[in-house]
């Protein structure tokens, strides 16, 4: 195992980083050239794991049982997943990405085009957070879903591509691949998104209810007539603000980078070194969402955004700055394999942890955005305005969760129509007459970050759960703001441990319990 790591290391520690270098300008520039670059070099990387020889070695090992050491059982146990998702002839491969590669150019590069303007997808927020008129709030939310049919067809390929994969090496479809590969068992997710699903219902239904009735008032409409441009964004996937607090007035005049460099360095999570590597503000041609990548896993971490002074940028830019720090303190002793997080939603929950701060008013009070009465003044509207933010994420997270299992089982169904059942029934939105558009095609992450998006909210289970567990044990008190022991206890807990163990078993040495929804409960729903 010792020389298959070594011989695994040496090919793929450059390749990696190739990887991730070329991806990253590739998001940057948005030219043909470096996306073509990017694509090699994912290629290259992705290659490594389609090694037969190598997989049979792996598959040696593990069916002798007869390692002990716990750090290399470990990786054997990533190592063997990811030589098992390659083992589908590098062509297959290949096509995957060539197809992924042409649909991430499509969205990078569509804008939405209203009476011959071009807009970017912030000024389409713009518009449907602000505008008052019925007919322009439908007109952008109606231009921004123009996307769907340029890539719909794309993405029933690309789908219809992984699954033939996955068949290949014994998986019935890829959305069951990829959560077994990462360490997820289908039926464990399906069961807490069922059990959230009826922890969260009444209470939604009802908080959706103050929503239709304080927008039907504003757009001077009866509620039946509330549409989906009427939720002050695309998806509906953020809460609309409805209770008295405008938290983007306060950042109006505020830089989120500063704020956010200030914090993290307060609790000892130093990002300067993120930062000045970070490309952080619009540009034409770039990716217009935000990530973080790790890109050698000794120390290179960078974070893609496009800052604005608003509430939405101070979020945003907290939340990638998490993923950064998690990848920044991993313990450089660890072997390359390990320096990882335990999972992808663990690096979610803790970019969600800092996120949530954004709106949490002894957080802003204690970063000097308000004063104490101020901070007293809004702490109800804040906590009703968390709690609608995470109820209104939760429901479109079990639209997407559910959406993509079902695409994946059968690609062939009608999905237009899939989508707006899931997107009627759980988040309780009203179709367009005659609407027969694949709208589940404008979202990015369907396509590109495939059955991924019910590690969010698994992350904002596990959030809820470190805030809890932090609270009451670690600072003992509410407000962060300059509280060292959190970076200590985060380095120590969640960083460090990387990917030596299996995820639940870190939560359990981080939090003395397994990853429960309870606390997220207890903090949204109670
Ligand atoms: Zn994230």
């Amino acid at each position: 195992m010792k020389a298959f790591i070594s011989s695994y290391e040496k090919k793929a520690i450059p390749l990696y980083k190739e990887s991730a270098l070329t991806s990253w300008n590739a998001n940057i520039t948005g030219t043909n050239e470096d996306y073509a670059k990017s694509e090699k070099a994912s290629f290259e990387y992705a290659k490594i794991y389609t090694d037969s020889i190598a997989f049979a070695e792996l598959k040696q090992i593990k069916e002798s049982q007869a390692m002990k050491d716990p750090l290399l059982v470990r990786q054997l146990e990533l190592l063997y997943n990811g030589y098992l998702g390659g083992q589908v002839d590098t062509s297959l491969i290949a096509a995957q990405i060539k197809m992924e590669t042409d649909i991430t150019k499509k969205y990078s590069n569509f804008r939405v085009t209203i009476n011959g303007k071009q807009l970017s997808d912030n000024e389409v927020e713009i518009i449907l957070k602000n505008s008052s008129n019925n007919t322009d709030l439908k007109t952008a939310w109606e231009g921004s879903k123009l996307i769907g049919p340029v890539v719909a067809s794309d993405i029933i390929k690309l789908v219809k591509h992984r699954n033939t994969i996955a068949r290949k090496i014994g998986f019935s479809n890829y959305h069951e691949m990829s959560l077994k590969l990462s360490g997820q068992d289908p039926s464990e997710v399906t069961k807490i998104f069922d059990e959230l699903d009826s922890l969260t219902r009444d209470n939604f239904a009802r908080l959706k209810g103050d929503i239709d009735s304080f927008y039907a008032k504003r757009y001077k409409i009866p509620a039946s007539e509330m549409r989906p441009w009427h939720y002050q964004n695309r998806y509906f996937q953020e809460a609309p603000e409805i209770y008295p607090v405008n938290l983007d007035k306060y950042y109006a005049n505020q830089d989120p980078v500063k704020l956010a460099s200030t914090f993290y360095d307060g609790i000892g999570l130093k990002v300067e070194t993120i930062l000045a590597k970070s490309d952080l503000y619009e540009k034409p041609g770039k990716n217009q969402h935000a990530f973080s990548t790790d890109i050698d896993r000794s120390g290179d971490v960078r974070t893609l955004d496009n800052i604005r002074p608003d509430s939405y940028w101070m979020n945003t830019i907290l939340h990638e700055l998490g993923h950064g720090v998690y990848s920044y303190y991993n313990d450089r002793t660890l072997p390359f394999t390990l320096r990882d997080a335990a999972h992808t939603f663990t690096t979610e929950a803790i970019a969600e942890f800092f996120g949530r701060l954004a709106k949490d008013p002894q957080w802003m009070q204690g970063m000097g955005i308000i004063d104490e009465k101020e901070a007293e003044k809004i702490s109800d509207d804040c906590h009703k305005s968390l709690r609608l933010q995470m109820l209104v994420f939760s429901r479109w997270a079990q639209v997407m969760y559910r959406f993509e299992k079902s695409m994946y089982e059968n690609p062939d169904q009608n999905l237009n129509k899939l989508w707006w059942d899931m997107v009627e029934k759980y988040q309780l939105l009203a179709k367009p007459e005659g609407r027969d558009m694949p709208d589940w095609a404008t979202k990015i992450h369907v396509a590109l970050y495939p059955c991924y998006y019910h590690n969010y909210l698994l992350g904002e289970l596990l959030a809820s759960q470190l805030y809890y567990y932090i609270t009451a044990n670690i600072t003992k008190s509410q407000s962060f703001v300059g509280e060292k022991s959190i970076g200590d206890y985060l380095k120590e807990k969640v960083f460090m441990p990387g990917a030596r163990y299996y995820w639940n078993d870190m939560i359990e040495k981080a939090t003395g319990e397994k990853l429960t929804a309870r606390y997220y409960a207890k903090q949204f729903v109670e």
